[in-house]
C-alpha cells in the first residue's frame, strides 16, 4: 500500500513538474476536483482524444461524430433519469465536520476483511509453497469462512438499502458496523441524505424569467436528442453510432485521487443504435474491441480486467467495466452498457416526438436498441501517465526517470539539440525543426550538457532525440537517441522524418487492434 502510495505522489509531482497537470486556480488555493492541463498535458490529452476518434469515427463508416451544447432543454435531464435519480448517497461526521460517500464507507470497510483474507492467504501460500491449494484453504480456513460470511452479509445488506432507498437503514449499517469517521474516528454521524450530483445555473436576464437548467452530466445524452437529425440528415443505416467527445460536470462528494474524479471532466462517448435483439452480440462485439483498442497502446494486458455489473442502472440490460491497474489499484476506466430503448423511449414520452427507425428490410418502424461506450479521457489520460512514469537503474549505477509514454501520444515526437551553441550547430538544428514541425511536435534546447537535455527529455516523455556535431556540417547525418532503449545510431537528416514517422504514426498503433 506504501509504495502504492508512494509511486501515486510521484505521478502528481512529476504531472506539474514537468507541465502536464496543474491545479486550477493555484494562486488560490486552487478548486477542490478541478485541474488544469498544462502546456505538455494538453497535447497528451488532445492525442488521446484524436486517437479514440480515429479508431471510433475514422476507422468505421457507420460512425459519425457530433459536437452538442453542454447547456440542454431542462427537460432531456427529466427523461434520462437525472433530476429524480442522478444521486450519491452522503452523511456528514458531527465531530470532524467531514463529509462522505457512505456507500463508499462501507465499501472501504468492506474491502479492509477482504485485505484480512489476502493476508491470510499470502501468509499460507508461503508456508505450504507449491502444495498450497487457494480454493480448499478458502473453503476449510475458520478465520476466512467467518470473514468472508461478514462480507457476504455487508454486500446483501448494501444492496437492499441501495435499491430499497432506505437512508435510515443505510445509516443503521454504519453503525452496526463500528464504521468511524475517516479523519478522526469519530462514530457521531447525522442520517444519510440523497445528493444530487448536477450543477444547476439559471438562464435568463431576470430572476422571474429565469429558467433552471443543468450543465449536463453525461454526454450521452445530447447524442440521444439528435439521433433522428444525425440518422436523416446522414441517411444512416441501422446499425451505426454516433460519437461525441466534450465536457461533463458532477458534483462529486468526495473528489479525491487527482484527475480520476473531477467535478468538470471529459467524456469520450459513442452510442452504438442496434435492432431490438441484437443487443447482446453488440454488447460483446464493442467490449472486446475496446479491449483492443486499450491494448493497441501496449501498456501491458495485466493491467485490464473486466468487471461485470450485478447490481445494473435503471436503463440497462448488461454492463461492464474496463477497470485499469491506476496507482491507487484496480479501478473503472470505461464503461460499456447495453441500455436497451430506455433514453430514446423516455425523450419520446417527454417531447412527445417519435424517435424511430424506419426498417427497409422488416418493413416496420422501431425505436432502437443502444450499446454505450463510456470511457473519461481524464481517466485515461491518467492511466496512460501513471504507467508510463517508471524509475530505472542504470548499468552504470544510476537511475534515470523517464516517462515511457506510447509514442504515438507522446507531446513531443523529437528534441533537437545543437552539442553546443556555436559554430554554426544551432543553426543546422533549427534548420531541422523548420523542416520537421510540419509533421510533429519538435523541442529546440541549447542548454546545459547533452547528457542533462536527454534527461529533461526523458522524464518529458520525447521518444527521440536528435544532436547536432561537428561532423554534421561535413556528412549531413546526426545522432538520434532512443528515449526507451538509449540506443544511438548516426542517421542522414534526410531520413529523420522517415524514422520518427515510423514509431509515432497514428496507422502503425492502430493496426495493432487488427492482430
Ligand atoms: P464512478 O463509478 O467511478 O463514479 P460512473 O460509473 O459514475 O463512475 P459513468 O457514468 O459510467 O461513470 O461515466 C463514464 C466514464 O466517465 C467513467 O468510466 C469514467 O471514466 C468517466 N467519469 C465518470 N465520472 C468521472 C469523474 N467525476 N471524473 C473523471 N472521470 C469520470
Amino acid at each position: 500500500m506504501a509504495k502504492q502510495e508512494d509511486q501515486f505522489k510521484k505521478v502528481l509531482s512529476h504531472a506539474k513538474e514537468y507541465g502536464y497537470v496543474f491545479q486550477s486556480s493555484e494562486i488560490y488555493d486552487g478548486l477542490s476536483a478541478v485541474y488544469d492541463y498544462a502546456q505538455n498535458g494538453v497535447e497528451l490529452k488532445k492525442n488521446i482524444r484524436d486517437y479514440w476518434w480515429k479508431a471510433m469515427v475514422q476507422m468505421h463508416d457507420n460512425i459519425v461524430g457530433i459536437d452538442a451544447a453542454i447547456l440542454m432543454h431542462p427537460t432531456t435531464w427529466k427523461a434520462s433519469g437525472h433530476v429524480d435519480a442522478f444521486n450519491d448517497p452522503l452523511i456528514d461526521n458531527k465531530d470532524s465536520k467531514k463529509r462522505y460517500r457512505a456507500d463508499v464507507l462501507v465499501e472501504d470497510f468492506r474491502e479492509k476483511i477482504n485485505q484480512k483474507i489476502q493476508k491470510d492467504i499470502e501468509k499460507a501460500q508461503k508456508r505450504f509453497g507449491d502444495a498450497f491449494n487457494e480454493e480448499e484453504f478458502r473453503a476449510t480456513n475458520q478465520n476466512v469462512i467467518r470473514r468472508q460470511k461478514q462480507i457476504d452479509e455487508i454486500s446483501a445488506e448494501l444492496a437492499r438499502v441501495q435499491e430499497e432507498n432506505d437512508l435510515a437503514g443505510f445509516k443503521q449499517l454504519i453503525v452496526d458496523l463500528g464504521i468511524g469517521c475517516p479523519a478522526s474516528g469519530s462514530k457521531n454521524w447525522t442520517e444519510v441524505k440523497q445528493f444530487n450530483l448536477m450543477f444547476g445555473t439559471q438562464i435568463g436576464a431576470s430572476a422571474e424569467n429565469a429558467t433552471q437548467v443543468y450543465l449536463r452530466p453525461e454526454t450521452a445524452q445530447g447524442i440521444f436528442v439528435n439521433f433522428l437529425n444525425v440518422q436523416k440528415t446522414g441517411r444512416m443505416k441501422i446499425p451505426f453510432g454516433i460519437a461525441q467527445t466534450g465536457k461533463a460536470f458532477r458534483n462529486e462528494i468526495v473528489a479525491r485521487q487527482f484527475i480520476f474524479r473531477m467535478r468538470e471532466f471529459e467524456q469520450m462517448e459513442m452510442q452504438f443504435f442496434v435492432k431490438p435483439g441484437t443487443q447482446k452480440e453488440w454488447y460483446t462485439t464493442w467490449k472486446e474491441t475496446r479491449l483492443k483498442w486499450h491494448l493497441s497502446l501496449g501498456m501491458g494486458s495485466e493491467n485490464y480486467r473486466f468487471h461485470d455489473h450485478d447490481k445494473l442502472a435503471h436503463y440497462a440490460d448488461a454492463a461492464a467495466d474496463i477497470e485499469f491497474n491506476f496507482p491507487f489499484g484496480f479501478k473503472e476506466l470505461e464503461g460499456i452498457h447495453s441500455r436497451t430503448d430506455f433514453d430514446l423511449k423516455a425523450h419520446e414520452e417527454f417531447s412527445g416526438k417519435k424517435l424511430q427507425y424506419f426498417d427497409h428490410e422488416e418493413n416496420k418502424s422501431y425505436v432502437p436498441y443502444v450499446v454505450e461506450t463510456s470511457i473519461g479521457l481524464d481517466r485515461m489520460f491518467l492511466a496512460v501517465f501513471s504507467n508510463s512514469l517508471q524509475e530505472e537503474e542504470l548499468e552504470n549505477g544510476t537511475t534515470r526517470t523517464v516517462l515511457k509514454l506510447p509514442a504515438v501520444l507522446a507531446p513531443f515526437k523529437a528534441a533537437v539539440f545543437p552539442l553546443v551553441k556555436k559554430d554554426g550547430l544551432p543553426e543546422v538544428a533549427k534548420k531541422i525543426i523548420e523542416d520537421l514541425k510540419w509533421d510533429f511536435n519538435v523541442f529546440y534546447d541549447e542548454k546545459d550538457a547533452v547528457g542533462k537535455r536527454y534527461r529533461r527529455q526523458d522524464a518529458a516523455g520525447t521518444p527521440f532525440c536528435i544532436t547536432v556535431d561537428h561532423d554534421s556540417l561535413e556528412d549531413n547525418s546526426v545522432t538520434i537517441r532512443h528515449r526507451d532503449t538509449m540506443d544511438q545510431k548516426r542517421v542522414k537528416i534526410s531520413d529523420l522524418r522517415d524514422i520518427i514517422k515510423a514509431e509515432v504514426d497514428v496507422k502503425t498503433w492502430l493496426k495493432k487492434m487488427e492482430a
